[in-house]
């Protein structure tokens, strides 16, 4: 395959090119073809942005249709059909039905933008400059954001200082016996902690690139009575986890919270289109005109599929139940794999059909996933250390691609474990002695 372009002038910056060295060409459902013809179980899938798969039948209708009949492609921020149609779509399938009454904020179209808007607005209703944010978070890579996010591969290339924020263990962070949101009511109640008194927190419920961590519901229930007692807003960034991709519409959905902001991104178009909404408790809309805009706000090829997306599968628990059913196969099957090797190699993590096999090492994460994609299964690692083998096929997979994908993995985990078992596993041997 002729990759000598993508050598000669793309920039370095280059990531998920690295790991999967082939000229990708046509995509369908959970599967895509390079330009040879051969095909690969997508278990990336646009790192969650194609929760209903690549060029879904049902959207791609859509999307056809609106083209060609000459519908506003862009149009501002004005007002346009299709965006009136996600609007009410939104309201009907989403909002409503959870009592909620969160107004919709357009940003540009990329998670990080979303962020940057929830985050401006929680500092300037509250007048103070201090997020709380978690480790292992990841919130996009803009500075406000960056700010925000833990990972110092990441924080490294800022260039300037980034200030204003708190980073707080997450929960488990300290070891499962201990609330970390105890330590975070402690520090704040504590006036000489050291950390200023915050204007919001910023949380995932499952941290997609941070390891696939879950919060359990009673800490985050515990984290937003923090909240409420110290007079902070609570911004859920569901920009990963959120579009069904727990098992929920909302990855918060069965906690009994209630956040003040929300970030949604990745999957809510349904076709991989660029998007991103802030949701906002009405009292907390006190932008004036204009004042976050950008060229990008709320794109109308979205607007169509999102629209087409939320009606298609969120107008009943259908789907959700779907999701969760598959999500259990998942848990069953990386259950079976890492129950074949002693407890310390491998352990699990995450909720719904976002999971995790946790790697001892990200060494041997990243043989597995080579080996699995020599197999021509696309499937990537996240953590600290790379260390998590991460699950975000389309929620659409069906169980046999499920299965089959799973066949795949359990291989490459064992032609991986053979080699160092025979090792003498010198590796663990190594870092005991220090
Ligand atoms: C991907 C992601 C972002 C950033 O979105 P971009 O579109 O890459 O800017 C922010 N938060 C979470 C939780 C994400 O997974």
């Amino acid at each position: 395959m002729d990759t000598e372009i993508f050598e000669n002038i793309e920039s370095e910056v280059q990531s998920y090119a690295r790991s999967f060295p082939v000229v990708f060409d046509k995509a369908q459902g959970s599967y895509l073809y390079d330009e040879e013809g051969n095909r690969y179980l997508d278990f990336l899938a646009g790192a969650g942005t194609l929760n209903y798969g690549h060029n879904n039948p049902v959207l791609k209708e859509v999307l056809l249709e609106y083209i060609q009949n000459d519908k506003i492609v862009h149009g501002l921020d004005m007002h346009t059909v299709a965006k009136r149609d996600f609007l009410e779509a939104l309201d009907e399938y989403i909002l409503k039905p959870r009592e909620m009454d969160h107004v919709v904020q357009f940003t540009g179209p990329t998670g990080t933008n979303a962020v940057e808007a929830a985050l401006k607005i929680a500092r300037n209703i509250k007048g103070r400059e201090n997020i709380i944010s978690f480790t292992n978070g990841f919130h996009g890579v803009s500075l406000g954001a960056l700010s925000t996010t833990g990972n110092s591969h990441h924080r490294g290339v800022a260039g300037v200082t980034m200030g204003g924020v708190s980073v707080m263990p997450y929960d488990g962070y300290l070891g499962d016996a201990f609330d970390t949101t105890e330590y975070l009511d402690k520090v704040l109640c504590d006036s000489s902690s050291g950390v200023d008194h915050p204007a919001a927190v910023i949380v995932e419920t499952v941290q997609g690139e941070g390891g696939i961590n879950a919060a359990s519901f009673e800490w985050l229930r515990n984290l937003e009575r923090v909240c409420r007692k110290h007079d902070m807003l609570l911004i859920l960034d569901d920009i990963q986890a959120g579009c069904g991709r727990t098992g929920t519409f909302f990855s918060f959905d069965n906690v009994g919270i209630k956040p003040d902001i929300i970030t949604l991104s990745k999957s809510l178009s349904g076709y991989g289109l660029p998007f991103a909404v802030v949701l906002l408790k009405p009292e907390l809309d006190q932008w004036k005109p204009g004042e976050h805009n950008g060229t990008f706000r709320g794109h109308n090829l979205a607007f169509a599929t999102a629209a087409k997306a939320l009606a298609h599968f969120w107008s009943d628990d259908t789907f959700a139940k779907e999701v969760q059913k598959k999500g259990d196969l998942i848990t069953e099957r990386f259950r079976d794999i890492a129950g074949a090797y002693e407890d310390h190699w491998f352990y699990l993590n995450g909720r719904g059909m976002m999971q995790g096999l946790v790697c001892r090492d990200g060494q041997l994460a990243e043989e597995i996933t080579k080996a699995a994609f020599r197999r021509k299964l696309v499937i990537e690692t996240s953590g600290a250390d790379d260390q998590v083998i991460k699950t975000l096929c389309p929620l659409t997979v069906s169980e046999d691609e499920l299965n089959e994908a799973m066949d795949i993995l359990k291989e490459s985990v064992a032609e991986v474990m053979k080699d160092r078992i025979k090792r003498g596993d010198a590796h663990s041997v190594s870092s005991l002695a220090g």
